[in-house]
């Protein structure tokens, strides 16, 4: 870099006036009103635009069966 190059200060700071990051775009599940991400399923009750996408109900019964099961079993081999 040549020193002709060379910004002063404000011309640095007008530059860098842009950089900032900007917040989550975030908006309204229009089934269950909870907060979401754009773009993104919702979290609370599974669906994208008025489908559901992944069934939170069996994930959620597997789940809990799967922690059930190994606690049941480490407390049968410390007996
Ligand atoms: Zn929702």
């Amino acid at each position: 870099m040549v020193n002709r190059m060379r910004h002063n200060r404000s011309q640095r700071g007008s530059t860098r006036s842009h950089h900032g990051l900007k917040g989550i775009a975030l908006t309204k599940c229009p089934d269950c009103s909870a907060t979401v991400k754009r773009h993104q399923v919702c979290s609370n009750c599974g669906k994208y635009r008025g489908k559901v996408v992944i069934n939170l109900e069996k994930k959620t019964k597997k789940t809990k069966t799967t922690k059930t099961s190994k606690k049941s079993e480490k407390k049968t081999e410390a007996k």
